[in-house]
């Protein structure tokens, strides 16, 4: 077994940055908070998990597979690249053990929406992914949202 560690973070959309979507988080929708930007939909906490993933398979990062370059991930539903990442750690013949996910933000509560979050990332990563909301206390990250992740994959072979 493997252990793989991943984060990315995400500015709010503001006067200066323009987001023309809806705040996404963990495959859930906050239409009434602020969006974050991104090439993709931006969903900070898939993004994390995705990369905690790859890590632990030794398949590079969400940069590798998915580049900023490529059209084809503009606006893309992380939740079906995050499907597509266990595709490919399953023809590697990885599975993925469990993943954890803590997001960090004041806005939006992540608590009442967490079963939601982990059903729909469950779901697309073929395996348990489990979320914890962190505030920041006040310390400043007001300008945008961050999500740290890990991931332990066990080779599917060996099984
Ligand atoms: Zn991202």
């Amino acid at each position: 077994m493997r252990v793989g560690h991943g984060y990315d973070a995400h500015p709010f959309a503001g006067a200066d940055r323009r987001a023309d979507r809806t705040l996404v988080l963990g495959g859930v929708r906050f239409p009434d908070e602020r969006p974050l930007v991104g090439h993709s939909d931006a969903d900070v906490v898939a993004h994390a998990v995705i990369d905690a993933m790859l890590s632990a398979a030794g398949l590079g990062d969400i940069g590798t597979q998915f580049p900023d370059s490529d059209e084809r991930w503009r606006g893309a539903d992380s939740i079906e690249m995050l499907r597509q990442v266990s595709a490919l750690l399953a023809e590697d013949g990885w599975q993925l053990a469990n993943a954890d996910c803590t997001v960090i933000c004041d806005r939006p509560m992540i608590a009442p929406h967490r079963n939601q979050m982990q059903e729909r990332l469950s779901s697309a990563a073929g395996g348990p992914v489990t979320v914890c909301g962190k505030r920041t206390e006040g310390l400043g990250t007001s300008e945008g949202i961050v999500a740290h992740a890990v991931a332990l994959v066990i080779d599917g072979r060996k099984q």
